[in-house]
């Protein structure tokens, strides 16, 4: 299904995946931040026809939020923005796992301009906070005027149950620790969409983490390993593990934040 809707000034491009849920794009004052999957082409496509923009600002490299840049760059002339570590990604044909694929489509390479400490809109300035964890390219965007955070998938759900291979548990803690220094209001999310309090939930997430992390770290004092605390910790396996081959699991929640203990 694909919609779009305005949210508090925001354009929220909303489009379900049955298999994985829902992603976002969004646009606002002639930005758009993120692209969406390539499987969402066509729909895109014809709602790129129907606004005006003159600038992407990717939140990450991830697939689900570039592909459908390749389109773009090859059929409007709009510079695209990405976190100077996701040049390299964005550069390769389809540079991730056979299931991503099949879930979200296939995203050719293409160029993108590497995005520095602020990134200005029509008539907005908007500060580019780094925050890696979920994507070690992966940026947020605070306009302090409005109070408008775009949170790429920093956020994605209040209580995290599996993460890729690559994440960091950690890294997010500092990550969501640096985005609430902002004074921020509404907050999309590129998984969660509109969510009225940002605030408020990025200080909830924070806080499962933070205890997440202690029940971790207290089992690990104890003498347990990474598989025991991952099956006392997290009884339930779901789907998503399986389908991944393992690179979405919650055993990389407990071995990134053992991984810091040391
Ligand atoms: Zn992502």
């Amino acid at each position: 299904m694909f919609q779009a809707y305005v949210r508090d000034g925001v354009t929220c491009v909303e489009m379900t995946v049955p298999e994985m849920g829902k992603v976002f794009a969004f646009l606002v004052d002639g930005m758009l931040v993120d692209t969406g999957p390539q499987r969402y082409e066509s729909d895109l496509v014809s709602f790129y026809g129907s606004v005006s923009f003159d600038l992407v600002a990717l939140t990450h490299s991830h697939e689900d939020h570039s592909g459908t840049a390749p389109w773009i760059q090859d059929n409007l002339d709009v510079p695209i923005y990405v976190h100077p570590k996701g040049i390299d990604v964005c550069a390769q044909a389809v540079p991730y796992p056979k299931y991503r694929q099949d879930t979200w489509g296939l995203r050719k390479e293409f160029k993108v301009l590497p995005m520095k400490d602020t990134i200005t809109s029509r008539n907005k300035e908007w500060n580019v906070i780094y925050t890696p964890g979920h994507a070690n390219d992966h940026n947020c965007l605070f306009n302090d005027e409005t109070g408008t955070m775009f949170s790429g998938d920093l956020f994605v759900s209040p209580k995290t149950k599996v993460i890729m291979r690559n994440e960091s548990i950690p890294e997010r803690l500092d990550s969501l620790r640096s985005l609430l220094t902002y004074d921020f209001g509404s907050m999309f999310c590129c998984h969660a969409g509109y969510i009225e309090d940002g605030k408020v939930a990025i200080g909830r997430k924070l806080e499962y983490l933070e205890n997440l992390y202690g029940e971790v770290k207290n089992l690990h004092e104890e003498g347990l390993g990474i598989e025991e605390i991952d099956e006392k910790l997290f009884r339930k396996k779901y789907p998503i593990t399986f389908v991944s081959e393992g690179e979405w699991d919650s055993v990389h929640i407990v071995s990134s934040i053992i991984s810091d203990l040391k």
